[in-house]
């Protein structure tokens, strides 16, 4: 019997589509080609040592290297461990220490994020993608072999990539995706939006998040279509010029992308007649862009999906045929999979009554490396504990309304307020802080950070934000800071009352 493996599915879309276009980046190549270049990066990490188990840390854009990367690590039996490029030094040593990787392959211009090697003790080889780098081989040493390497043996359940999300302690946790839950989600996508060997979707969206690498690049492998990957930052005129240039049909991006092309002034300069699915997710989306863009493409279709990296992408997705006559909705559960809602002790709720969405499904990770602790508190009876607040009506169709879990969402960028206090109150001078999302036309929320100072500390806003720009992510870092003489109000129990403290905060300008 065949697992059904991503080796095993890409073996047969080598065979089925072999002269398709496969991926675009700079260079374009046809599912042989890139077959033939995954199988030359798999010999070349052999070579270095790699084997089935090991972990490969892939610090990269959206670049063909990254995918194909992810596809030869796969087919070792290894395991890729995608991180996000604007994550800062000390974050990656964390990551890298956490999962044990052996080998890195980083991008050359973010060498200076690189952790010290004596900090990532078990990296034994460093590879550069992009330019050479002092200390580091050239991506290039990998290229240009010719032996076949045999794939190794793997199940269904078996981890294939681990996913860093970030959580309520603050502390980064690696979700295992199997190669079954990856596939599965891949199907899901591909099944409900009618994806074929014709489609050709665009990344816009980070690789290294369950949404880019899944939902949108495995879902258009799956059925043998196109992946058009956007390497740089994300800029509107240039997004929509790759869009138009590659004729693109398919997207999921966040809402802040969408928002940002529905208000840009010279949309209709471009061509976009071929772009048919626009999914969204990751955040909810503002009506007055759907709105927009429905007058501006009015053939393009706006199609909610919820989800998590815990879910490998869609809990749910809305089906093309009713989506106007269910805006407020995330869509339905994805096939195969369940929804329950529950109470605070855990209890099924009444139908249509909002509580805790529990999520159980082939997608669902089994769990998270080294955390018995998460493990157990959030993988229940066979469900995972979302942390959304949200109610499933008699068809079918979820409603989000809130979150449990103390997180802001930054324009689709998760930022747990815990992770962010722990950093700034390690600022000498800051005596208690808070984080808190305050509202945003574009983004979402964006972040405000509340800082009470020790008696006669000197800290000024400027302090408070140079500490976090040096040891966070860029996106987590607060815009905005209030620093405040009297004690932040606690309830009874002694917990911040962050609703209070948002009430007090509004109207706070960038
Ligand atoms: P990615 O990491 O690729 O951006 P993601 O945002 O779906 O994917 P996470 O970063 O794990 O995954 O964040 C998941 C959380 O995002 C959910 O628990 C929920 O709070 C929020 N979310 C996801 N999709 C939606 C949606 N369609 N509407 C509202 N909130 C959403």
């Amino acid at each position: 019997e065949r697992p059904a493996t991503i080796p095993a599915m890409f073996a047969e879309l080598v065979r089925r589509f072999p002269d398709r276009p496969a991926v675009v980046e700079g260079r374009r190549f046809s599912y042989r080609e890139l077959d033939a270049t995954v199988s030359s990066i798999a010999a070349g990490l052999e070579a270095h040592g790699v084997k089935a188990g090991d972990r490969v840390a892939l610090f990269l854009a959206n670049r063909w290297e990254f995918l194909a990367g992810v596809l030869a690590c796969l087919r070792l039996g290894a395991l890729a461990v995608p991180i996000g490029t604007r994550q800062r030094a000390t974050e990656l040593e964390f990551l890298i220490n956490d999962c044990s990787a052996s080998v890195i392959l980083f991008e050359a211009d973010l060498a200076g994020s690189l952790p010290l090697a004596a900090d990532i003790p078990t990296i034994r080889h460093r590879f550069s993608v992009g330019g050479p780098v002092p200390g580091a081989q050239g991506f290039e040493t990998l290229l240009g072999r010719s032996e076949a390497v045999p794939v190794a043996p793997a199940t269904e359940e078996d981890a294939a990539v681990i996913l860093y999300t970030s959580g309520t302690t603050g502390r980064p946790k690696g979700a295992l995706l199997t190669h079954l839950g990856m596939i599965h989600s891949a199907l899901t996508f591909a099944r409900c939006y009618h994806l074929t060997e014709q489609d050709r979707c665009i990344v816009a969206v980070p690789l290294s998040h369950v949404t880019g690498l899944v939902g949108v690049s495995l879902a258009t492998m799956v059925v043998g279509g196109c992946v058009v990957l956007m390497r740089h930052a994300y800029k509107t005129p240039d997004f929509l010029e790759l869009a138009s240039r590659e004729r693109i049909t398919y997207s999921i991006l966040v809402p802040t992308i969408y928002t940002l092309c529905a208000t840009y002034p010279e949309l209709d300069r471009y061509d976009l007649s071929s772009w048919r699915i626009g999914c969204f997710g990751g955040a909810p989306m503002p009506v007055p862009t759907i709105e927009k863009l429905a007058q501006k493409i009015p053939h393009l279709l706006l199609l909610n999906a919820y989800g998590a990296t815990e879910t490998t992408s869609p809990a749910t997705v809305m089906p093309q045929r009713c989506w106007r006559d269910n805006m407020d909705s995330v869509g339905q559960v994805a096939p195969c999979c369940e929804i329950e809602v529950r109470d605070e002790a855990g209890a099924l709720v009444a139908p249509e009554v909002p509580g805790e969405l529990w999520i159980a499904g082939p997608n669902v990770v089994p769990g998270y490396l080294n955390r018995p602790d998460a493990n157990a508190s959030e993988f229940v009876d066979g469900f995972w504990r979302s942390g959304d607040i949200g109610s499933v009506d008699a068809e079918g169709f979820v409603r989000i309304f809130d979150r449990r879990k103390d997180m802001l969402n930054r324009g689709g960028y998760k930022v747990y307020s815990a992770e962010v206090e722990n950093i700034l109150s390690g600022l000498e001078g800051v005596l208690e802080c808070a984080i808190i999302g305050l509202p945003d036309p574009v983004l979402g929320e964006r972040i405000h950070a509340i800082v009470v100072p020790r008696d006669n500390a000197v800290l000024t806003q400027d302090m408070v934000r140079e500490h976090c720009t040096l040891y966070m992510a860029d996106y987590k870092v607060p815009e905005t800071v209030a620093l405040r003489s009297e004690p932040l109000p606690r309830n009874a129990n002694g917990k911040i009352q962050k609703a209070v403290l948002r009430d007090e905060s509004r109207g706070t300008e960038p």
